[in-house]
């Protein structure tokens, strides 16, 4: 018992950690002064580093906050059945799921119409009876909360006034996201109630959870469970979300293993993620045995419909005029601009904002719901041009942009070319058949960009073509459509 109360303990001690370094991050950020001018490597340590502690919690929060839509894209689905021999049932309509009229209101209030791509295949495992268990595995925006949570709903039986449901998440916040869904989907159903173990909600001793749903982080769940605070055994529907995030939290593994532990046999177990990484899969076969496995893989990212340039600028001025004449030939739609540093983004920004561009910055002092908002609003076309830092670009999935520019090269920690983000921040562009444009500067008296450019053509057997961005007329001829 004292063995199980230390890690509850200890969850609560790492929220509290999680939280102090978030608020350090911040702190540091601000207290990072601007030295003189370069956007060289050399200024790159100090300024970046503090964006590079965005923790796997915080670009899952932040995706959720972006997608208030589904992602749409013609993703394979791969599923593999426990009983391989059942058939395999999809469907195209929610009315096609037996589900109460309340629930089906409650969907249809949330402006769904037809179930995503995933929740087609998903939906009817996850309804079925008697229950079954379930992995599913899908990027962001997919649907996934949205089906776990109407499984949820739909095994709630409002007149017993005990805990029934019970979904792990990693952090505070995206468990009271997960609880805003609910409480959405479920508005019609008289009665029903959510109660949420994440910190600071402590129960007093000999206090009984009457709730139908209990939604919360592992620690503190943990903790609920040893006062006895809802019985488990009586649990029919488990859920650990975002998998991938949680086993990134250290100790939430085991805690989540010793919740599931104290469950019955007969209660149905799903567990939800947005990677597919080898450490995820052995995580999911101990905490879901004998489950349907259903893989949603997200479309490969190439360079194939990607028009690349690059053009020698001599200095920060020059790469700042060299973007102004590109937007003086080419119509953007919109545009994701990279700078290696926060300071260079910033004065970028801030130059383009008094050529009279509408630019936002997306840079690392900003905490995650400010980042969610500006990418929401450069999403709706707000603002056309963004201007970013490498590690915020993570968490971009902005798929209307039509023109990328490396401001500074991507490098790795040894300064080598970082050939996975350059494909990552190219390949936004160009989605759908559009064909994006890609322009590289390369800072002329450092041998090493033009040493970057070119381990990038091998890397991807490319050739990126030379653009001389003083030259109205290469331009024109290259990229031009004014
Ligand atoms: P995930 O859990 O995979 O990140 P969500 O379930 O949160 O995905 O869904 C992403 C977004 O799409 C949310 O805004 C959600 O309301 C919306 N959504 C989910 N399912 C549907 C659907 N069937 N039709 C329309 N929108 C949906």
């Amino acid at each position: 018992m004292a063995d199980e109360e230390s890690w509850a303990l200890e969850a609560d001690k790492q929220e509290t950690v999680t939280a102090k370094i978030q608020n350090l991050n911040i702190d540091s950020a601000a207290a990072g002064e601007p030295k003189d001018g370069a956007n060289n490597a050399e200024s790159k340590e100090d300024d970046d580093n503090a964006e590079k502690e965005l923790n796997a919690e915080q670009n899952s929060l932040m995706r959720k906050l972006i997608h208030d839509k589904l992602v749409q894209n013609t993703q394979t689905q791969e599923v593999q059945q426990r009983d391989p021999n059942s058939p395999l049932y999809s469907v195209k309509k929610f009315e096609e799921l037996n589900l109460t009229e309340e629930l089906l209101l409650g969907i249809y209030a949330m402006g769904f119409s037809k179930p995503s791509k995933i929740q087609e295949t998903a939906l009817p495992l996850l309804l079925a009876n008697p229950p079954e268990n379930m992995i599913a595995q899908s990027q962001s925006g997919t649907g996934k909360t949205a089906a776990f949570v109407l499984t949820m709903l739909s095994r709630v039986k409002v007149d017993l006034p005990h805990p029934q449901c019970l979904c792990l998440s990693p952090t505070y916040e995206l468990a009271l996201q997960t609880g805003k869904v609910l409480e959405e989907m479920g508005k019609n159903m008289k009665g029903l109630q959510v109660a949420y173990s994440v910190r600071n909600n402590k129960v007093r001793r000999g206090e009984k959870i009457s709730a139908h749903v209990v939604i919360g982080t592992p620690g503190t769940t943990q903790d609920w469970i040893n006062n006895r605070a809802f019985d488990p055994s009586l649990v029919s529907v488990f859920v650990l979300d975002e998998a991938d995030v949680m086993i990134a939290t250290q100790g939430f593994q085991e805690q989540s293993i010793r919740v599931q532990r104290k469950l019955s046999k007969t209660c149905q177990m799903l567990l939800f993620s947005a990677t597919y990484d080898e450490a995820v899969m052995n995580f999911a076969q101990k905490v879901v045995p004998r489950p349907n496995i259903i893989q949603l893989r997200r479309d490969e990212e190439t360079l194939d419909n990607i028009k690349q340039f690059y053009s020698v600028c001599s200095s920060r001025d020059k790469k700042f005029e060299a973007l102004t004449n590109i937007y003086g030939v080419l119509s953007v739609g919109q545009a994701i601009i990279f700078c290696a540093t926060r300071r260079t983004a910033k004065w970028l920004s801030q130059q383009m904002c008094e050529g009279g561009f509408v630019v936002a910055l997306l840079s690392g002092e900003l905490d995650v719901t400010q980042r969610a908002m500006i990418l929401r609003r450069f999403k709706e076309a707000k603002e056309r041009v963004l201007v970013t830092t490498n590690v915020c670009s993570r968490g971009i999935d902005v798929e209307q942009v039509t023109l990328v520019v490396n401001f500074d090269m991507p490098l790795d920690m040894n300064g080598q070319a970082d050939c996975e983000t350059y494909l990552h921040r190219i390949g936004r562009t160009g989605r759908f058949g559009k064909s994006g444009i890609a322009i590289n500067f390369i800072s002329q008296e450092r041998d090493r960009d033009m040493a970057v450019l070119k381990d990038i053509e091998k890397h991807f057997g490319i050739k990126i073509e030379s653009l001389d961005t003083e030259s109205y007329e290469d331009m024109d001829k290259k990229i031009g459509d004014k």
